[in-house]
């Protein structure tokens, strides 16, 4: 029976004793790595979650007030979420400032406050906020350039050429906002006629030789005549898609025939047969592919010269640097949906 149980002293005792030890620590160390494990992955969840979500109005009015970040860390933040389109919470930054009596930055302040009331649509808070910085600074060029840029946006074409009374005697030049302004608040003008609206647009353009886009929208908008007696072919390129949108029976085959790009441009489209090929490969595919039955038309892009920031439609002030008449429209090969689409409806008939 005594074979059964180990003695005190028996060295075998020692050995299970000593297994047992490490096993007991082996398995401590296990439990306590996988508690430390979880409880850190709790503790990065909590520290992340804070960021997860965007702190209150309550909650910045607190942080602000502390003091406990600086001005310019406060800015960069601001700018951040006004970068990433969250312009009310970088709204609510810039007004606590603003609260702040200790800020050194205020003109900036709001300044900033501004332009980012104007980003976000709110023109009218964003014209109070610019005409507030120009009665205490009246000689601040960039709140008087957005100040003109709200009253453009709010329609106001007169108070935005009266912003450039006080730009032009600050030496900044306002040529093009001058020629753009006088043409829209012309083109919006409900009490002249047409006629009169022509003429003028037109000596607006013999004096600046600006705007020609605008100007030849308009024009062979609502006059294809005098657009054609009016016509730059030096021109002729930057109007390309006017031009492939042109119904068939307002096109001038004088001029036409005597300008290269427009006798390949409407070569490619199909309307006359005066140009076999084109240095340009889109026009000269779509020469190429007129007796096969493959549908396919232009497609036309915008991009502006001074940002190179591309647009689906055309603009005539950039949304992005608010620079004037920059526009140049490229143009792509792409299916011709709309004929596929009117040869559908015919063989309905
Ligand atoms: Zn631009």
């Amino acid at each position: 029976m005594d074979t059964f149980f180990i003695e005190f002293r028996d060295p075998l005792f020692s050995i299970i004793v000593f297994f047992a030890i490490i096993f007991a620590i082996t398995f401590f160390s296990y439990w306590w790595g996988r508690y430390k494990r979880k409880e850190d992955s709790r503790h990065l969840d909590r520290f992340l979650k804070q960021f997860r979500s965007l702190p209150s109005k309550e909650e910045l009015k607190t942080l602000i007030g502390s003091g406990e970040l600086s001005e310019k860390s406060w800015l960069l933040l601001a700018n951040s979420y006004s970068k990433n389109g969250d312009y009310e919470k970088s709204i609510d930054i810039y007004n606590e400032m603003l609260r702040v009596s200790s800020n050194s930055n205020k003109k900036e302040t709001m300044f900033l406050l501004g332009k980012t009331y104007f980003k976000a649509g709110f023109l009218e808070r964003a014209k109070q906020i610019f005409l507030e910085i120009l009665k205490n600074a009246p000689r601040t060029p960039q709140a008087l350039h957005y100040l003109l840029l709200v009253y453009e946006y709010m329609r106001d074409y007169k108070a935005a050429l009266d912003v450039l009374e006080p730009l032009d005697e600050l030496n900044e030049d306002i040529t093009n906002d001058k020629a753009y302004l006088e043409s829209l608040a012309l083109l919006n003008n409900s009490t002249l006629s047409q006629d009169e609206k022509t003429t003028k647009i037109l000596e607006i353009y013999s004096q600046t030789h600006q705007l020609t886009y605008l100007v030849f929208e308009y024009l062979f908008r609502v006059d294809p005549k005098l657009a054609w007696e009016n016509f730059d072919n030096s021109k002729s390129e930057l109007l390309t898609d006017i031009l492939w949108g042109l119904n068939p029976s307002h096109l001038d085959l004088d001029i036409i025939s005597k300008n290269s790009h427009l006798k390949e441009l409407y070569s490619a489209r199909g309307d006359i047969d005066e140009a076999s090929g084109s240095s340009i490969f889109e026009f000269d595919l779509l020469i190429g592919l007129k007796q096969s039955s493959v549908n396919a038309t232009l497609n036309f892009e915008y991009i502006c010269d001074s940002c190179k920031q591309t647009y689906p439609f055309v603009f005539h002030r950039c949304s992005s640097c608010h620079a004037i008449d920059t526009a140049r429209v490229e143009w792509s090969i792409a299916r011709d949906y709309h004929k596929n689409f009117s040869e559908e409806k015919n063989s309905f008939q």
